[in-house]
């Protein structure tokens, strides 16, 4: 709060806001470029892969110094998404690691990405809480809350795990959490108009007339869908991704995982490459897209 020189702030995890300020007040402009701590450091690349470019650099903008108008803000943009979902979670093994390489463990953005319920790396459920004592860790709430490496009962959140095979409906959630870092990654982005024809080009090849909820129930499981909000109350909220009428990059990703097995498999599958977009740094090219085949650099 000091470095923005005001006794309170409104701390968003997600997409904040007043990048350059940040980078500015810290002296990390000697480090690093706003725009990378944009995009390494929070989950734009994960919110914006499916708005399409004018719309995902206008979002860019508004990070980049909050100046936009309320039309083009960050939270009219990505109303409709899954963004209350993001949560703070932990990886008692990512946890370990932190420590062993930096002497504290830190929050990690995949693991803050809606949806998200696994490590990819260490394969292993991801906590909220302690696994002794169920203290909470990631408290809610805007307030600002580093993470420590024990519970506030001192238990340490490392302790050797109790790793669940990662099976079933597990397996579907895990699919999703390697497509969300790769999303966060390799920055793939995707307009709305040419994907929608691939997914078109997909239910042909697969023979299915529509795709509903139902069928995401048996893929994902009826209680990982309904601990993301998605319920039969909705059979066809898949439908609305298919016809690009919805941008939410959760719903997306997940639709994905049904129709083609993964992000990374849809990207190397037999279809015309011209769909899909790679994002140069916005302050380089207004407009900030480029047609670029990743086909062959993402593998
Ligand atoms: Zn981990
Ligand atoms: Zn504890």
């Amino acid at each position: 709060m000091d470095l923005f020189n005001k006794p309170f702030m409104h701390v968003v995890r997600d997409l904040p806001k007043k990048i350059s300020l940040l980078v500015d007040v810290t002296g990390m402009g000697k480090y690093r470029s706003v725009h990378s701590v944009i995009e390494k450091h929070t989950l734009y690349p994960f919110y914006t892969a499916f708005l399409g470019a004018k719309r995902r650099n206008k979002v860019f903008w508004s990070m980049f110094g909050g100046a936009v108008t309320r039309t083009y803000g960050t939270n009219s943009i990505c109303a409709s998404t899954s963004r209350f979902l993001a949560k703070l979670r932990y990886c008692p093994d990512c946890v370990r690691e932190d420590m062993e390489r930096h002497g504290e463990p830190y929050w990690h953005r995949v693991h803050m990405a809606p949806g998200v319920s696994v490590c990819s790396e260490h394969k292993r459920k991801l906590m909220s809480s302690c696994e002794e004592c169920g203290d909470k860790i990631g408290i809610s709430g805007q307030h600002y809350h580093p993470l420590r490496a024990a519970c506030r009962n001192g238990h340490p959140l490392f302790a050797p795990g109790r790793s669940e095979d990662i099976v079933g409906h597990l397996g579907a959630a895990l699919v999703y959490a390697q497509d969300v870092k790769m999303l966060l990654e390799t920055r793939v982005a995707f307009e709305p108009g040419k994907l929608k024809k691939v997914y078109r080009a997909r239910l042909f090849e697969l023979g299915w007339d529509a795709l509903t909820h139902e069928e995401m129930a048996q893929h994902y499981g009826e209680s990982f869908l309904h601990s993301v909000r998605l319920t039969q109350c909705q059979p066809y909220w898949p439908m609305a991704v298919l016809r690009g009428e919805d941008h939410d990059p959760m719903r997306h990703l997940l639709v994905i995982g049904r129709m083609f097995g993964s992000l990374k498999q849809m990207i190397e599958g037999s279809y015309p490459c011209d769909w899909l977009l790679f994002q140069l740094p916005a302050h380089q090219v207004e407009g900030a897209m480029v047609k670029e085949s990743l086909i062959n650099s993402i593998a």
